[in-house]
């Protein structure tokens, strides 16, 4: 009976960990140069944002397919974080998807992160700027070969900077 309980215990012990790793952020790739977090609150964005992006990106809201100009954004350039201006996706990454968002076969590495998102019945993974924590969209797996990706964006959580342009400085 003490073995078994025992074993239970175990078993409990070896899946706990796991549950909280679910909810936690996960960065994709490595930055070639350290990030610090900002840890700035949500509301001190408000303002400095259209209230459009602030919904999108720290209340997590979506943009209405087809709203935002950048899903016909086709010029060679970096794609920023319409918050706090950190780097997210090169042009070279975006591709058509049809699906009325801007696309994108993979973020600049480093500068995005993920967690699970149960707002709807079926898990998505959530994506978000490592920087300012502000929401952009969400990932799938239906992209195009070879990675499979399809990182869903909201146009409105971006800004894009021509590549004959200067990147602005990162907003704080
Ligand atoms: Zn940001």
């Amino acid at each position: 009976m003490k073995r078994r309980i025992l074993l239970q215990s175990l078993a409990v012990a070896a899946v706990f960990p796991l549950i909280p790793a679910c909810f936690r952020a996960q960065v994709i790739g490595e930055a070639s140069s350290p990030i610090t977090p900002l840890n700035k609150p949500h509301e001190a964005w408000r303002g400095l944002v259209s209230l459009k992006a602030y919904k999108i990106l720290f209340e997590e809201e979506t943009e209405r397919p087809e709203s935002s100009n950048l899903v016909y954004e086709d010029r060679e350039g970096t794609f920023i974080c319409a918050a706090c201006y950190l780097p997210l996706f090169e042009s070279s990454s975006k591709y058509e998807s049809n699906t009325g968002w801007p696309s994108f076969t993979q973020p600049i590495a480093g500068h995005i992160a993920t967690k699970l998102d149960f707002k709807m019945i079926k898990p998505r993974t959530e994506y978000h700027c490592v920087r300012c924590g502000g929401h952009q969209g969400h990932v799938f797996n239906d992209g195009p070969p070879p990675r499979g990706e399809r990182w869903c964006n909201n146009g409105t959580a971006l800004k894009f900077v021509p590549k004959d342009e200067q990147l602005p400085t990162l907003r704080s």
